[in-house]
């Protein structure tokens, strides 16, 4: 196994086929030591400014999207603002490869001061850490599927839930042959009254009663 392929998979691992995000990929870094800071390829803030000047990494700002930069105090990932998620993605996971590789052990800083065989670990080790992300979008597709699925699951409640409705509770006394609505005089205030579905007390033959539910039966 290589140092890439090792670093890849113990970073991949922490994550259990679910997608790691921008947020994932900064954590990393912090619990390398690096923190992250933004900047503009033309025009910085006064801080970041000062930073990149007395760091002589003005060129290295104005040339490339991302690069780290490590001393015996600072330890900082410099990365280009205004960058889509997945080109973050992309720089950030392969800042942290040169990292996890201890690339940075051999030169202050990677970009210009890494060799090619680094650059090339490095994006061999972002290589894999995207193409895990593909392979977990199938999942956020079968998690969609489940989620529709509750839905139609739900949908079929509700519509179930409209039969019972058509088929609602109506209330039997002890000794009479009628059955009645919860509200009508004979229920109200009555001890020993059977709560029934409306088919139910069609079928053991009792009527409607005309004071509740008028002539309709219903
Ligand atoms: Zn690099
Ligand atoms: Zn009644």
């Amino acid at each position: 196994m290589t140092a890439v392929q090792r670093e890849a998979h113990a970073f991949l691992a922490q994550f259990h086929h679910r997608p790691f995000t921008v947020t994932d990929l900064e954590k990393a870094l912090q619990e390398q030591g690096f923190s992250l800071v933004e900047f503009s390829r033309l025009s910085n803030c006064k801080e970041v400014g000062t930073l990149l000047t007395s760091l002589q990494l003005v060129n290295y700002a104005s040339g490339l999207s991302a690069f780290t930069y490590q001393d015996a105090n600072l330890r900082i990932v410099f990365l280009q603002e205004n960058l889509s998620q997945h080109e973050q993605m992309i720089l950030l996971s392969h800042e942290l490869g040169h990292i996890l590789c201890g690339h940075l052990n051999r030169a202050a800083t990677t970009g210009p001061g890494s060799g090619i065989l680094e650059e090339q670990e490095a994006n061999d080790f972002s290589a894999r850490l995207m193409r895990y992300n593909e392979t977990c979008r199938p999942r956020r597709t079968a998690t969609l599927i489940a989620l529709c699925l509750a839905v139609l699951v739900l949908a079929a409640v509700v519509t179930v839930g409209g039969v019972h409705r058509g088929n609602p509770t109506v209330y039997l006394t002890e000794s009479g042959q009628c059955y009645h609505k919860a509200d009508c005089k004979y229920i109200v205030g009555k001890d020993n009254t059977t709560a029934v579905t409306l088919r139910q007390a069609k079928a053991s033959g009792y009527d409607a009663c005309t004071w509740c539910f008028g002539h309709s039966g219903t």
